[in-house]
């Protein structure tokens, strides 16, 4: 190895990967130490031996790796598999919640930087996938995926005054302003939605406290003010549209249901 390259170890899961050359892949991992990584992992498509199964969406494992100087790119030296991924083959739900989970990640994670609170938190969220109900472990994941990007929604102070809403009744959502407003500034704010103060509550209880298997399942209004606020604010947050757009909607009502 030449003195410019460094070995590095660090745990990671794998979000996403792509056909590289002939023979190699392309990994996009987040990782404990390192914030998001992308290797290349050698001859991983015709080879089986150092990554074995580890390559797998989802999969927490070791990985060694080496650095480049003047590049973004490691090359990714072997994946030891700490907890498999979990198996989302069935119902197509939970695979498709999953599937959104990591490329959220994968979308708002930044290079290099440590980020030991995200890993545990998709962590948790890769354990907990095939146990609890799709949508009760999606909402937990974004409220707090929200929070440690630094993109969390304003739920208690107008988004526009800054005015302390409470428990008061009828306060809106605004995505584009960033979150909750009050009585008195909704009638300026176009597309604002009515939330109900229940919604509000659970944020901020699953913000504080939960743990993932602590979210009950939602009211049809919760579950109707979330179906929108959520989505809306995940794309405004994007600033692009997701490519689970088109089947949203089907993917938030069929989460509901199945355990
Ligand atoms: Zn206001």
């Amino acid at each position: 190895m030449s003195p410019s390259t460094h070995s590095r170890s660090d745990l990671g899961i794998v979000l996403r990967t792509r056909p590289l050359r002939e023979a190699d892949l392309l990994v996009t991992l987040l990782t404990k130490d390192h914030g998001r990584l992308v290797g290349v992992a050698a001859h991983a498509r015709k080879s089986r031996r150092r990554f074995g199964g580890g390559l797998s969406l989802g999969t927490v494992g070791e990985i060694d790796f080496v650095e480049r100087p003047q590049s973004d790119l490691v090359r990714l030296e072997q994946i030891a598999v700490v907890h498999p991924p979990p198996d989302v083959r069935t119902p197509l739900v939970r695979f498709a919640l999953f599937g959104l989970v990591l490329n959220l990640v994968e979308q708002m994670s930044v290079s290099h930087q440590q980020g030991q609170d995200k890993f545990a938190l998709v962590r948790t969220v890769v354990a907990a996938t095939e146990a609890l109900l799709p949508q009760s472990l999606f909402l937990y994941f974004m409220v707090h995926w929200l929070a440690l990007t630094g993109f969390a929604p304003t739920m208690t102070e107008c988004a526009r005054c800054g005015i302390f809403c409470g428990a008061a009744p009828l306060v809106c959502f605004a995505s584009h302003e960033g979150g909750v407003i009050c009585q008195t500034c909704a009638p300026q704010v176009r597309g604002a939605l009515p939330v109900p103060s229940t919604a509000r509550a659970l944020w901020h209880d699953l913000l504080e406290a939960g743990a993932p298997d602590d979210v009950r399942p939602l009211s049809p209004e919760e579950n109707a003010f979330f179906h929108t606020a959520l989505w809306q604010y995940l794309q405004h947050v994007l600033d692009r549209p997701l490519a689970a757009a088109p089947y949203w909607p089907v993917l938030w009502e069929s989460s509901r249901g199945i355990a």
